[in-house]
């Protein structure tokens, strides 16, 4: 089977809404959502980015709330912009998700990654090799004290936003149809946590960044450009997809996108419902493939954040995507490198060996 290497989740926020139930949910006794151990075996899931997302308060929390979703049902939809979260409100959550990680460590069954070299050490172990991410650093203060805190937490990669306004930065709102320029740049603060991030070797991610503060990243920033889970603009216009014009910055940065499993980003008429086959996925995959070259694509599920595709259902359906690729004419070594060594190769360059 194919070892997959996923971009980004939100399994943590799965069991930070479901206290008390993490070890049913972790060995699949729980049922529902996308992600649990023995259905990441059955998909031949190997590890990937595992997110610290601070929930927006009611009604927009969980998934956004079902109004939202049915907004996202009919576009065009512009969804009202969720307000700002402070650090102190942002931290507690925050910490309560990376315990939900170490525990699952201490179980044996799961490793928190800092190195490509431990992420390799844990495939070939048969353990899931998880990246601590935080998507919205919301639970970082202006200052960056606590970014030290959290990089010896293992933290390894960082969003300075999801999409609502922190003090580093401004997020795109969910709208369809919709460009990435929503905003402004980054904040002075935004500007020096970028270099921390560089400093201390930390991944910053572009997904969710307006193109003004893209744009600043890219200026700054001495490491690769990476968009974890975002698609092409060109196939659905959603202000949370990547222009032709992000994609060549990063290409010319030797970056990387992981390309978004969630309807809403994958369907060209920007519609949530769930589509039957594969046809969405090929075109964007086609069209990262054409803009950022085989060795610059990967995945970026969004599992357990987001509407799924009908035939991929959850991880388990991992194969029957791989399939899809063989059918359309991908070779072996390119669905290899889409499911996994991108990633790996992109961290390297990221991370050092
Ligand atoms: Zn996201």
């Amino acid at each position: 089977m194919i070892p997959v290497f996923d971009g980004h989740n939100d399994f943590l926020l799965r069991l930070y809404n479901l206290p008390g139930h993490r070890t049913e949910i972790w060995e699949g006794r729980a049922g529902g959502g996308h992600l649990d151990l023995p259905r990441m075996r059955a998909g031949g899931f190997a590890g990937g980015f595992f997110a610290i997302y601070i929930p927006s308060p009611a009604p927009t929390g969980l998934a956004l709330g079902p109004a939202l979703d049915r907004a996202m049902d009919a576009p065009p939809f512009d969804l009202p912009f969720p307000g700002g979260i402070p650090a102190p409100e942002a931290q507690p959550v925050a910490l309560a998700m990376a315990g939900h990680l170490m525990a699952l460590e201490r179980t044996g069954t799961l490793s928190i990654c800092k190195s490509v070299t431990d992420i390799r050490g844990a495939m070939s172990a048969g353990r899931i090799a998880a990246i601590l991410h935080m998507e919205g650093a919301e639970p970082i203060g202006e200052d960056l004290d606590t970014l030290h805190v959290w990089h010896a937490a293992g933290l390894r990669s960082l969003g300075p936003v999801w999409s609502r306004p922190t003090v580093f930065g401004h997020g795109v709102p969910f709208r369809y149809p919709g460009d990435p320029d929503t905003g402004p740049g980054l904040t002075s603060a935004g500007k020096r946590l970028v270099r921390e991030c560089n400093r201390l070797k930390i991944m910053i991610d572009l997904s969710h960044l307006n193109e003004k503060g893209f744009d600043d990243v890219a200026a700054l920033s001495d490491a690769p450009l990476v968009a974890t889970h975002s698609n092409a603009h060109h196939v659905t216009p959603s202000t949370r997809n990547l222009t032709d014009r992000q994609l060549a910055a990063i290409r010319d940065s030797g970056g990387m996108v992981g390309l978004n499993f969630a309807t809403v980003f994958l369907n060209p008429d920007g519609r949530r419902m769930p589509f039957k086959g594969w046809e969405p996925i090929l075109r964007h995959l086609d069209h990262l493939i054409a803009h950022l070259g085989e060795d610059h694509v990967g995945f970026g599920s969004d599992f357990d954040g987001a509407e799924m595709p009908a035939d991929l259902g959850d991880v388990a359906g991992l194969p029957r995507l791989l399939a899809a690729l063989a059918d359309h004419g991908f070779d072996a070594d390119l669905i290899r490198k889409i499911a996994c060594d991108n990633w790996l190769a992109l961290l390297e360059r990221t991370w050092g060996a």
